[in-house]
């Protein structure tokens, strides 16, 4: 799995829902939903999310496609780069790079202080508590050196610096120019589309209808005369900055910054255009198959609905007919349904236009939010079939989140289990069902109903409700319910770490852990 291409690179990713409107004198409430957490999804898995319902599963999967703005954190998305994008916060950080760095170095700073004065502490409750503060410092002293590094590569000495962020900007703008003259094209070709159909159905001749279209067409011909100069511009540019790049390579001492060289898009910072520019790659199957779909469009109109929103086809394009009912088929939908409504189709089948709809835009990254839950059991493994057959066939990349560790087990490569909001266990599916670490793991996969009496578990009852994510217990939040808790559990946060290979917990008392 290490040889694999990172698709989502996940650092703290926090989401935190006040509770009521702020009031003065009081102090304001959060709901934690996510707490903290971080992993890597590589490309071409299925990473499998359980955890109790409340746990933060379906927000987190919401949270990484910014469907609700992610709190805190960084979410790195390397399914495009940061040239091909040109995101504006980039450019703002090369603008603002003097502060960027002071900020980065004050947070360095206070890090290093309170490490050094926690170090000093006596062992005891007290210096329990402050191991939360300086977790939280060393983060944002991490995170704000990331933001920079990320950008600059660590590759160029500061006097460069002011050279590659002109020539950023002179990108970020010729491809905001190029997207500008672009959807301007689009309009004028349907335009020009729509003026043809009217003035033949009116019986006017060719040539009354060229003169007619003839301005329209000619501000075209300028406009793509335009794009091409802008391209040709960009080459220009792009290549000298790779030249610059290149004589700059040896000069790796850039004192702070370390080497580290990043060109994925951190969806966290995008603006909401840039955000709907890069939905098509990032995509969500709803759980509810029922409420999920307009009852007033029908199955073509609700597919070919995110093709033209990200203008894949133009409204009246006899083609997108073709691809709509191509897309079908696919999911295992007769194409000659295209004109039914969705209250005609059983849930199955309405699972699959969602399915359908999603994968229309051709999507790199999908997030099935309990997806197959609201399915009879007999249709449940015919969806899953079918995502799985559809995974191989368009290089996709899956986060399946579901409640049912065996839909889970059957689908995933790694899974990774959540409780109150953060990520206790995490490893290879087989490995999870034979060598759980995490108390919590151990006993959700007591309570899956076998028929096998040979190998059958005692199922271990974690008694009581998942407490409430405003105030979650102190030191591990599952000490509440947890048979293996000690004193430590209950005031220390115990860490996220590898224990071995690929295989991830946080627990202060593993079980199962090979000697
Ligand atoms: S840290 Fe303690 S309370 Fe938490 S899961 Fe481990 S043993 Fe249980």
């Amino acid at each position: 799995m290490s040889e694999k291409k990172v698709l989502l690179h996940i650092t703290d990713l926090k989401q935190y829902f006040p509770v009521g409107k702020k009031q003065i004198g009081k102090e304001q409430l959060f709901v934690k939903a996510n707490d903290g957490i971080s992993l890597d999804i590589y490309e071409g898995e299925t990473f499998g999310l359980v955890g109790e319902s409340g746990c933060g599963k379906s927000t987190f999967g919401r949270t990484l496609l910014q469907l609700y703005r992610q709190t805190a954190g960084r979410s790195i998305y390397y399914g495009r780069s940061v040239e091909e994008l040109a995101p504006k916060y980039v450019s703002d950080i090369f603008n603002n790079l003097p502060e960027k760095k002071r900020k980065c170095e004050e947070a360095r700073e206070r890090a290093a202080k309170l490490r050094a004065e926690w170090e000093k502490m006596p062992e005891g409750t007290a210096k329990n508590i402050e191991l939360q503060k300086l977790n939280e410092a060393e983060t944002l002293a991490r995170n704000e050196l990331l933001d920079i590094t990320a950008l600059i590569g660590g590759l160029y000495v500061a006097d460069d610096l002011k050279e590659i962020s002109q020539v950023y900007v002179k990108e970020y703008n010729a491809t905001l120019n190029r997207r500008k003259y672009n959807d301007q094209i689009t309009t004028l070709r349907a335009e020009v589309s729509n003026k043809r159909s009217a003035m033949k159905e009116k019986g006017k001749g060719e040539s009354e209808i060229q003169r007619a279209v003839q301005a329209t067409e000619d501000k075209i011909k300028q406009l793509q005369s335009q794009v091409a100069q802008e391209e040709k511009q960009m080459q220009a540019e792009a290549a000298r900055i790779q030249e610059f790049k290149k004589q700059n390579k040896a000069k790796k001492d850039f004192g702070l910054y370390e080497s580290y060289m990043d060109s994925g898009i951190n969806l966290a910072n995008l603006t909401d255009v840039e955000m709907r520019f890069l939905r098509r790659d990032l995509q969500l199957i709803f759980q509810d198959p029922y409420s999920s779909l307009n009852p007033r469009m029908t199955v073509g109109q609700i597919i070919g609905e995110g093709l033209l929103a990200h203008h894949l086809f133009k409204k009246g394009d006899g083609k997108m007919q073709d691809y709509i009912m191509e897309v079908m088929e696919k999911c295992g939908l007769a194409s000659y349904f295209i004109h039914r409504y969705p209250h005609q189709f059983s849930g199955g089948q309405r699972q699959r236009i969602g399915i359908a709809r999603s994968l229309a835009v051709n999507p790199k990254f999908v997030v099935c939010d309990e997806a197959v839950s609201a399915l009879d059991v007999s249709i449940q493994s015919q969806i899953i079939n079918l995502l799985l057959d559809l995974k191989e066939q368009n290089h996709l990349t899956y986060l399946f989140i579901s409640h049912d560790l065996s839909v889970i087990k059957y689908i995933s490569d790694r899974i990774g289990v959540m409780y109150l909001g953060n990520m206790v266990e995490l490893c290879e599916t087989a490995e999870l069902f034979e060598r759980p670490y995490h108390p919590y793991t151990e006993a959700l996969l007591s309570a899956i109903p076998t028929t096998d009496m040979d190998h059958k578990k005692e199922a271990i009852v974690l008694e009581g409700d998942i407490p409430s994510p405003i105030k979650p217990p102190r030191g591990c939040k599952f000490n509440t319910r947890c048979q293996h808790c000690t004193e430590i559990c209950k005031e220390v946060e115990p860490k996220f770490e590898e224990v071995t290979p690929g295989h991830f917990v946080a627990c202060h008392h593993k079980l199962n852990v090979p000697k």
